[in-house]
């Protein structure tokens, strides 16, 4: 915005002489904005399913003599209570990634061993929407990370192309060594796509193209930011493709381990 702040001490000196100490203060300042804009998000995203959840509660009380509509409030309170639980980890991640302190827990890690992991979490909801998701192999393709962060980061794609997309779609993950000694993996979705207008902005923290849509089907707004510093944080980056109405694809790519990296698992010659 081009807004300078700066904080002046002037200290007097002997015979007459002022000596004035300017520090530029403008990326702090800057920051504490930012960490401002962020708590007041969380604080209107947590009151949402904090306020529905407490409406909920009432209602069951005032239904107590309907059976069915205890259970469909009960049924509302419990999706309101994972999204709720959602945000809170979404959060957690989130303040954990951006914390400089913590340090990555790189070590040569297979593909495949991520791929599988994130695939088979995703299952549940893959079912429950009949979304096949199809996996490509990478064989000992490794990449140099912290298997935990690149598993919720590939976790998050795939929550993603599943909540955009239609009962009956598929959804691919393809894994290759690309270029500039980046491992790639891509998820490639035939759902509801992202309008190019929109598409620069997805990665910000809470963003949605359809806010509705995005908190009907369990989103938080911070998933793709989580992945954005994810790959930021392995020296990586991740990319967005995407047509309106055939799907998108959403890729990340992450340095590749070397054969002989000294922090792989056992099979690493001591040295
Ligand atoms: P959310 O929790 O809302 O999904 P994200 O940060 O993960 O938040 O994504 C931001 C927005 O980007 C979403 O609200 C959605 O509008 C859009 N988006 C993300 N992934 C996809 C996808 N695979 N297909 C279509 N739109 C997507």
């Amino acid at each position: 915005s081009g807004r300078f702040v700066a904080s002046v001490q002037v200290v007097s000196l002997t015979r007459g002489r002022v000596l004035i100490l300017a520090e530029d203060r403008t990326a702090q300042i800057r920051l504490d904005d930012v960490r401002r804009d962020f708590i007041a998000n969380v604080s209107h995203e947590l009151k949402t399913p904090v306020g529905a959840i407490a409406l909920l509660a009432e209602t069951i009380t005032d239904a107590a003599d309907d059976p069915e509509a205890v259970r469909t409030f009960a049924e509302s309170m419990g999706r309101e209570s994972r999204r709720l639980s959602g945000l809170v980890q979404d959060i957690i991640d989130l303040s954990r990634l951006q914390d400089a302190d913590v340090q990555l827990e790189a070590r040569s890690v297979l593909v495949d061993d991520i791929v599988d992991e994130a695939v088979e979490r995703a299952g549940v909801e893959a079912r429950a929407r009949d979304i096949a998701i199809r996996a490509g192999r990478g064989g000992d393709l490794a990449v140099h990370g912290d298997p935990a962060l690149l598993v919720t980061a590939l976790r998050n794609l795939l929550d993603n192309a599943l909540r955009y997309s239609e009962p009956g779609t598929r959804i691919a993950v393809a894994v290759r060594h690309g270029e500039d000694d980046l491992v790639e993996i891509a998820v490639v979705d035939q759902g509801i796509g992202i309008d190019p207008t929109n598409l620069p902005r997805v990665f910000e923290r809470f963003y949605r193209v359809d806010p509705a849509r995005s908190r009907q089907t369990g989103g938080t707004g911070l998933g793709l930011s989580i992945v954005k510093h994810v790959a930021a944080d392995h020296g990586g980056e991740v990319t967005v493709w995407s047509t309106p109405g055939r799907g998108s694809t959403f890729t990340l790519r992450i340095p590749a381990a070397r054969p002989t990296d000294p922090s792989s698992g056992e099979d690493a010659p001591a040295s």
